[in-house]
């Protein structure tokens, strides 16, 4: 029986770690797949506070080591849900069961997908979600990535150092990215951005071989040869497994509020899972000192 078991170990759930450790609880963060989350997928980090610069994957090594100095535990398996049973709660996963008096969902938001039939098949035959984790892979090709948001123009960054030639696909007439960003993408000789176009096609079996575009003005279709496609058309919530003990709102994210409280008592979320308007490190690691207080809270009152 553990005091707090968390749900993910992204920056919301580590920071719960550490908050709960401080006060002597015992803690348990089960993570599916990536210590530190979301943010391991950033190049570079230059807006978390007292940080000038540095890349995701620093940043989440950091806080894993700070949380396992602390004294909490980590598991690699992935939650497949969560009963109340009162003053307990059961928290099953892919290989096991888990018993804790207070659980904070901090499981964080999933990749968008385009839609296109072949899509998941080829998913690491050529897609990717990814620049910094298989950017190398495309070294000395051409490449594509989906989207003009910040996401989308930080990868094709990434990606203009390493391949030959890196298309922006946007469906939108225009990029929708901070100008700064916008401003090195058109000083890229190698980045060539085709607005108002969208992927409706995927070609290759076993491997991606390239794409097909329809521009949404006039219907045209057209074909480019990319070896790799980078698809960041931004994230979605992936709340479903827990909506018994925890409510969603209209848009599939859990509607508790600022306490992180949710409809079942010792039951909390924190992070990009929940319902907030903005969705960053530094209003993640805020939700996980919340949550994690709050669920203490609630223990020593039990
Ligand atoms: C490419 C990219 C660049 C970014 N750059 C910045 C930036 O520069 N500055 C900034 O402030 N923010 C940035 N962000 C956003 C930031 O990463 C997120 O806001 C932050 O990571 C949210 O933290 P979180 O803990 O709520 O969720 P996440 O980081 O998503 O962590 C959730 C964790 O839960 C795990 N999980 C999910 N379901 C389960 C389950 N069933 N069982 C077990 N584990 C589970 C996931 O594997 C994941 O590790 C960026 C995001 C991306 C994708």
């Amino acid at each position: 029986m553990y005091d707090i078991i968390i749900v993910g170990a992204g920056p919301a759930g580590l920071t719960a770690a550490l908050y709960a450790r401080r006060a002597n609880k015992t803690v348990l963060v089960i993570e599916k797949s990536t210590f530190g989350g979301q943010v391991t997928f950033s190049p570079k980090i230059e807006n978390y506070p007292g940080f000038i610069s540095m890349s995701g994957n620093e940043f989440a090594d950091i806080l894993v080591e700070q949380v396992i100095n602390q004294g909490a535990e980590i598991e690699m398996e992935k939650v497949v849900s969560v009963e109340d049973n009162g003053q307990t709660k059961t928290i099953v996963t892919d290989s096991g069961k888990y018993e804790a008096k207070a659980v904070i969902i901090a499981n964080g938001v999933k990749h968008r997908q385009i839609g296109l039939e072949n899509e998941n098949s080829l998913t690491g035959n050529g897609i990717s979600y990814c620049a910094v984790c298989d950017g190398a892979f495309f070294k000395g090709k051409d490449v594509a990535v989906v989207g003009g948001g910040n996401s989308a123009l930080q990868e094709a960054i990434l990606l203009s150092d390493l391949c030959t030639g890196v298309y922006i696909i946007q469906n939108l007439d225009y990029l929708t990215g901070e100008e700064k960003l916008i401003e090195k993408i058109n000083g890229l000789n190698n980045v060539k951005v085709i607005t108002g176009t969208v992927v409706e096609k995927l070609y290759g079996s076993d491997e991606l071989t390239g794409i097909g575009l329809k521009r949404e003005k006039d219907g045209s279709l057209s074909d480019l040869d990319v070896s790799g496609l980078f698809i960041a058309i931004g994230l979605v919530p992936d709340n479903d497994a827990f909506s018994q003990v925890a409510g969603l709102n209209d848009y599939g994210y859990f509607d508790s509020g600022e306490d992180c409280r949710t409809k079942t008592p010792g039951i909390f979320t924190a992070g990009d899972c929940r319902q907030k308007k903005t969705r960053q490190i530094t209003t993640a690691v805020s939700d996980g000192a919340v949550a994690a207080l709050a669920a203490c809270e609630y223990i020593d009152n039990m």
